[in-house]
């Protein structure tokens, strides 16, 4: 195979300009935090610390709780919807304005390719806000009502740090609520960001809250007692730990937790156009994916045609330093994912199934992960039940389409499915048989605004995006 030289391509990170430290983002300004506790975030391509931001303890998720309340009973629920429409739309046109300075920003904290925060989440940020921003004085014929929740807490992680933040906030203020938000200790930095965008579109003080912190920070936002409704996106352990914690109050709650979503592939699929599908479902973000396909279930027929295509189609996927815009994969987000993703990978090979990934060089510093894929994967094996959240595929064959339903559905999770047949029928056979919130059609990883998202069983509840996602910020 012959492998393609490309000249280093680096997206300038003149662009953007890092304080050494942040503070707090409370009603409207930014303000020390009364704990002294400190988190350094870091570029996880070279391990350089980006910015210091502050842990934020009790007292000061107090303090934004306050303002969010204060926020939401004097300023914004009394607010026609057209006029938080107006503001609404305004974030979503800085956020335009300000796109290539978030998207090499997001790259930096978070280690993902330029091409995906260019071309993937900045747009798709935007969008949610201008979705969102459509319906704030449309809530009268939704059939919702039109009664906001009040102080929404919300608890987003770090595979998608801006875009989760847009899923959360942006439907919380077209209902009229107000938020305190923390956003995942290794990629505090486009929050905060987006916290002076606030500023900028001249968003009343108190509507949007910023407290950054670490885990305990996150336990003290979800369970305070001024939060009228929780919203988290990350992993099932911490979201039964929140369950657990606001069983019995009046708070609504809405999941977005982990996955283990099958692309499952008929002998009569359009083999180069599923093997494109397949690489983009598992090594999209480096696979920190909540739905990614991350279980190949190939129709045993055509496994022996599909499965070299796939390897070739890996070897040309370029490793590298997320700034390059010929970058396809970039770092693995942190230190602690890293050792989870090896773990599992051992455990891959331990139980017998056999790994493969390209010879691509891995750079010195930082955090990196070869795209890898495991044939000879059971149903029993750890890489075929868990999550990775990972560029690691686990490939699984089947024989019939009961079969194939059969193994996409015994998963605790369901998240997302990816089908490829060109049958119209067996696309809606299968299609209506698996137990996930999320199926893609001879596609995979495609999102938009008004369509919504969530999951079944341990893959949480609740739905963001659409008009179901509106439902879960009205009352
Ligand atoms: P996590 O669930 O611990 O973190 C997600 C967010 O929750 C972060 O902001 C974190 O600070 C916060 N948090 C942690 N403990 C909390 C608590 N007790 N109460 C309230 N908030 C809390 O996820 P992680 O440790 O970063 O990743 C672990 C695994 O979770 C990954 O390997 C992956 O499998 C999964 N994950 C899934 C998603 C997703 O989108 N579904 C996102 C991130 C991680
Ligand atoms: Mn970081």
């Amino acid at each position: 195979m012959e492998i393609f030289e490309y000249a280093p391509a680096p997206e300038s990170r003149a662009i953007v300009s890092i304080r050494p430290s942040y503070d707090l983002f409370i009603d409207g300004e930014f303000v020390a935090a009364e704990s002294d506790r400190r988190i350094v975030s870091v570029n996880p391509a070279d391990e350089e610390p980006l910015s210091e931001v502050a842990a934020a303890g009790d007292a000061d998720v107090d303090r934004a709780f306050a303002a969010a309340r204060r926020a939401f009973e004097r300023v914004w629920s009394p607010l026609p919807g057209a006029e938080r429409g107006k503001y609404l739309f305004r974030i979503a046109r800085i956020i335009q304005e300000r796109a290539r300075e978030l998207a090499v920003l997001e790259s930096l904290d978070n280690g993902k390719p330029i091409k995906e925060t260019r071309d993937v989440d900045l747009p798709l940020v935007a969008q949610h806000f201008f979705y969102y921003a459509g319906w704030a004085d449309k809530l009268a014929h939704t059939g919702l009502g039109t009664r906001p929740l009040g102080v929404a807490a919300q608890v987003i992680p770090w595979n998608f740090p801006l875009l989760m933040l847009a899923w959360k906030v942006a439907p919380a203020l077209a209902a009229g609520n107000t938020v305190v938000l923390k956003p995942a200790e290794t990629t505090p930095l486009t929050a905060l960001a987006f916290a002076e965008i606030c500023q900028e579109a001249g968003l009343p003080p108190g509507v949007v809250n910023i407290v950054t912190g670490a885990g305990d920070t996150g336990r003290a936002v979800v369970s305070h007692p001024e939060a009228d409704k929780v919203a988290f996106t990350g992993s099932t352990e911490v979201g039964r730990q929140i369950a657990r914690a606001v069983a019995g109050t009046r708070k609504r709650l809405t999941l977005e937790l982990g996955g283990k979503g099958a692309n499952i592939v008929y002998d009569d699929a359009a083999v180069d156009q599923a093997v494109e599908g397949i690489v983009s479902g598992i090594f999209f973000n480096q696979g920190h994916v909540c739905c990614a396909g991350s279980r190949l279930l190939v129709q045993e027929s055509i496994a022996e045609e599909l499965l070299p295509r796939l390897r070739a189609r890996i070897e040309l996927l370029r490793l590298g330093d997320p700034l390059d815009k010929n970058t396809d994969i970039g770092a693995i987000n942190s230190a602690a994912q890293l050792a989870r993703i090896r773990e599992l990978a051992a455990a891959g090979e331990a139980e017998g199934a056999t790994g493969w990934s390209p010879a691509c060089p891995l750079p010195e510093r930082g955090y990196w992960f070869r795209p890898t894929v495991f044939t000879g994967v059971t149903q029993a094996h750890r890489i075929a039940r868990e999550e990775i959240f990972g560029p690691v595929l686990s490939v699984l064959t089947f024989r019939t389409p009961e079969e194939a339903v059969a193994k996409a559905n015994n998963t605790p999770y369901g998240l997302s499915a990816g089908v490829w047949t060109e049958k119209g029928s067996l696309m809606l056979w299968t299609a209506s048989r698996l137990r996930a919130g999320v199926v893609w059609s001879n596609t995979f990883n495609v999102f938009d605004p008004a369509s919504p998202f969530g999951g079944y069983k341990e893959s949480g509840y609740g739905r963001e995006g659409g008009l179901l996602g509106l439902e879960a910020y009205l009352g």
